[in-house]
């Protein structure tokens, strides 16, 4: 007698990767996939919008209890990236399930018992597991370094510059012309259209040698290129990043971009800048209500009751005045009080020209940073090995794949994405290099800064939030988490904490 397999299907649905496949589309590839293999479905568990690096997923949760019961020998899942992306995770799930005396399967990677398949299922889930590894994360420093020492970090330059030899970006007067333009038309009430008519007119043409397209994409971008002011950015998303989405409006979180004034030559006016920005703000918060009021902290403001963001909004009665309030408040299934925003502002300030900007911080800070940076430098010989040691395999699975003499769907779809992580390995190992110690003289510029910027309010803003990543307001207290790494490194921070009566409004009692 043939015993019919039970099979559990487990989907994953990840809202922050547009392309991955719907749940739908996942349950059908599986379902097809028992039907051949003559397996009957017993249980399906879905999980939406949780990222896969971490275990709490309810339902796979549930699905590794329920493996302990009997009621099915298999776990189908999709691609294995949907199982996890961590090794540590995937091998506990994988060694419990095995224990009820369950076996994984997936429709994309057909896996056996063979030693190619077991070699094969270790490197795919390597693979998946270098998207979230330290290893890049500790590549983006290296990257980061060279931001701030305002070199150009690969890709082609923004339309207006060329990369010079020392790799720092140079003007390119003809295209520098043609930012002017776009600025000055704009500024000026043009459309994308007529902007894009007048460029083609004269002969100008994009950074890849096309004509202009009233795509508002590229224009936005220009539009919102803080390097033409002489503002060095470097922005993560804008160049290759490690999972191959290149999705140039999705934009980082602050604490990834790294913003240097003065970092490259400039083609426009801050003021110019500044004007575009209004303009832009005006036609795209159509109906919205633009704040008068300036929140220094705006962004960085979480509610430490339900996690959400604190935003800043006048308050009116008796006495009118301004607080960060959560975003929950209206769905009332949040009750944290609203912090005074003037009074969690100032303090900010002061906090920071206590902990950082100032001149007995800074030799705290120098020295606490340089000997990081040394214990990262010490690290890469390490990191390289381990790099190319996931290079080499790489090379010998495609030798492997390539030439086989009939090639299936699949094995193309390997072959591509072994590629795809080929090249993000190769692009990791080039930028893998030493990070140059902190001066005293790039700290003291950092501090005149601060000082210089302190009049300017959204320049300040900008600035002081690279320093902060972020303000928790908890019922009794409120923590201060700031941020030392100078953009070089990123997990150098310290916490303080404060009473939460000192950012009461004039009508909390507490
Ligand atoms: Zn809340």
């Amino acid at each position: 007698m043939i015993e019919i397999k039970k099979a559990a299907l487990y989907a994953r649905f990840s809202s922050d990767n547009q392309r991955t496949e719907s749940i739908d589309a996942q349950v059908r590839a599986m379902k097809d996939f028992c039907t051949q293999n003559k397996w009957k479905i017993v249980e399906t568990y879905v999980d939406e919008a949780y990222s896969a690096t971490n275990d709490r997923r309810p339902s796979f949760q549930r699905m590794i209890e329920d493996s302990g019961k009997g009621v099915f020998d298999i776990v189908l899942v999709h691609k294995l990236d949907r199982f996890s992306r961590n090794r540590y995770d995937s091998a506990i799930y994988k060694n419990k399930l095995k224990h009820n005396g369950v076996r994984l399967y997936s429709v994309l990677e057909r896996l056996d018992d063979s030693p190619e398949s077991i070699i094969l299922e270790s490197m795919l889930e390597s693979i998946g597991e270098y998207y979230s590894s330290n290893i890049a994360r500790e590549v983006m420093k290296g990257l980061k370094e060279n931001a701030f020492h305002c070199k150009h970090t690969g890709g082609s330059a923004p339309l207006g510059y060329d990369v010079g030899e020392d790799k720092k970006l140079v003007i390119n007067e003809r295209e520098a012309e043609s930012v002017r333009i776009i600025y000055d038309m704009y500024i000026n009430g043009y459309s994308y259209r007529n902007i894009a008519e007048y460029l083609n007119s004269k002969g100008y043409v994009t950074k890849k040698g096309n004509k202009f397209k009233p795509n508002s994409v590229s224009f936005y971008e220009i539009l919102n290129n803080l390097k033409y002011t002489g503002t060095y950015v470097y922005n993560r998303s804008s160049s290759k990043d490690y999972s191959h989405r290149r999705n140039s409006h999705r934009y980082k979180p602050e604490e990834e971009i790294i913003k240097i004034t003065g970092g490259c030559p400039a083609i426009i006016s801050k003021e110019t800048f500044q004007k575009a920005a209004e303009r832009r703000k005006s036609v795209t918060a159509k109906g919205q209500l633009g704040s008068k009021h300036f929140y220094l902290c705006s962004g960085i403001v979480v509610c430490g009751e339900c996690g959400k963001k604190m935003f800043g909004r006048k308050r009116f009665g008796k006495y009118a005045f301004n607080v960060y309030c959560c975003t929950s408040y209206k769905a009332d299934c949040c009750n944290i009080k609203e912090v005074d925003s003037d009074r969690l502002d100032e303090h900010t300030v002061k906090l920071l020209e206590r902990e950082m900007f100032n001149e007995s911080a800074m030799k705290k800070r120098i020295a606490g940073l340089n000997k990081r940076i040394e214990r990262y430098n010490c690290r890469i010989p390490a990191m390289r090995k381990s790099l190319n040691r996931e290079l080499d395999k790489i090379n010998t699975e495609l030798i492997k794949l390539h030439s086989k003499k009939e090639k299936s769907i699949e094995t193309y779809e390997k072959i591509n994405t072994l590629e795809l992580r080929k090249n993000d390995l190769e692009y990791a190992i080039d930028n893998l290099h030493e990070i140059e110690s902190v001066s005293y003289s790039d700290y003291s510029n950092l501090i005149n800064r601060f000082y210089e910027l302190k009049e300017d309010n959204l320049r300040f803003r900008t600035f002081v939030q690279d320093y902060i990543t972020s303000i928790t307001v908890y019922r009794d207290k409120v923590v201060f988490c700031l941020n030392y790494g100078l953009g070089i490194l990123d997990d150098v921070t310290k916490k303080y904490t404060f009473e939460r009566k000192l950012f009461k409004t004039p009508t909390q009692k507490m």
